[in-house]
């Protein structure tokens, strides 16, 4: 086992006393881990990164990030390691695509807050990483679902965290951008990042996840490799009967597909 970034133990957690949305979670992810988290709308996907990304809190269980309970750790410090990519990102403002890559370097500045020479190197480096330096002066309104997808992506690396957790990061992205990304997330878990993606690309996560984690009424109900987890019965389980698996022209990865009426 490596090292790990992440370490979440027995966490439950409800909205406002309502129904549990999450029920006895643990779970873990190491560094050079790309971990998916797959499961139906409405499974707590979106809840538990929010709880990991300390933005709302359990009602049982702890979170540890770096072997630190995750409440004992300032804002600005979690920023320093860990990048969220929430799922809803709508934003009042109309930054440039610079400026909110630019954003993203808030945690690392000092003093008056200007950036740095090297702030503004990590921002090229991360405009030019996911292919949107030629957008750099457009404002977000006047991009493209994916191109804004693109900038915050770009924003959240360019915090240069340990730990990256993206909501639903290829939503909107179209199939040549979806593979560099996760080539990119490759990239990233090989230099020793630990990645957690919720996605519903269940295919894209089984080429390039290390593990997938399946999620279901708020319970994990499946974790391990691609192999293990993308079965008939467990796909069926979570996703009804119309669907069949079959495996990749290139190797030992499970693939899913509707199947024919
Ligand atoms: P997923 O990301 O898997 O689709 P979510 O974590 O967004 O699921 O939601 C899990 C459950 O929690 C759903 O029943 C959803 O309606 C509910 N929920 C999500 N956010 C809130 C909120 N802010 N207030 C109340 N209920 C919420
Ligand atoms: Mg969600």
């Amino acid at each position: 086992m490596g090292i790990d970034l992440i370490t979440v133990k027995g966490i439950r957690f409800c909205y406002y006393h309502l129904e549990w949305v999450l029920k006895n979670i643990s779970l873990s992810l190491s560094k050079g881990e790309i971990v998916s988290i797959i499961g139906p709308n409405g499974s707590g996907k979106s809840t538990l990164l929010k709880l990991i990304a300390g933005i709302v809190k359990p009602q049982t269980g702890t979170i540890y990030i770096n072997k630190q309970p995750i409440h004992s750790i300032t804002r600005r410090n979690l920023a320093l390691v860990l990048g969220y990519l929430p799922q809803n990102t709508e934003s009042d403002f109309d930054y440039s695509a610079k400026e909110v890559v630019g954003l993203g370097r808030f945690p690392h500045l000092k003093g008056i807050g200007f950036l740095s020479r090297n702030d503004h190197e990590v921002v090229t480096r991360c405009l030019e990483a996911t292919d949107i330096l030629h957008l750099r002066d457009r404002t977000l309104s006047t991009l493209s679902g994916g191109e804004k997808k693109r900038v915050l992506l770009a924003s959240v690396l360019a915090q240069e965290p340990e730990i990256l957790l993206l909501d639903e990061p290829t939503a909107s992205l179209d199939i040549h951008h979806q593979i560099r990304f996760y080539s990119l997330l490759r990239r990233l878990a090989t230099e020793g990042l630990g990645i957690m993606v919720v996605t519903h690309d269940i295919n894209l996560a089984s080429v390039f996840s290390s593990r997938l984690l399946v999620l279901n009424k708020g319970r994990i109900i499946m974790e391990g490799t691609p192999q293990k987890v993308i079965k008939e019965d467990v796909m069926r389980s979570v996703y009804g009967n119309s669907l069949c698996i079959t495996k990749h022209p290139q190797g030992e990865i499970p693939l899913v597909f509707p199947a024919r009426e």
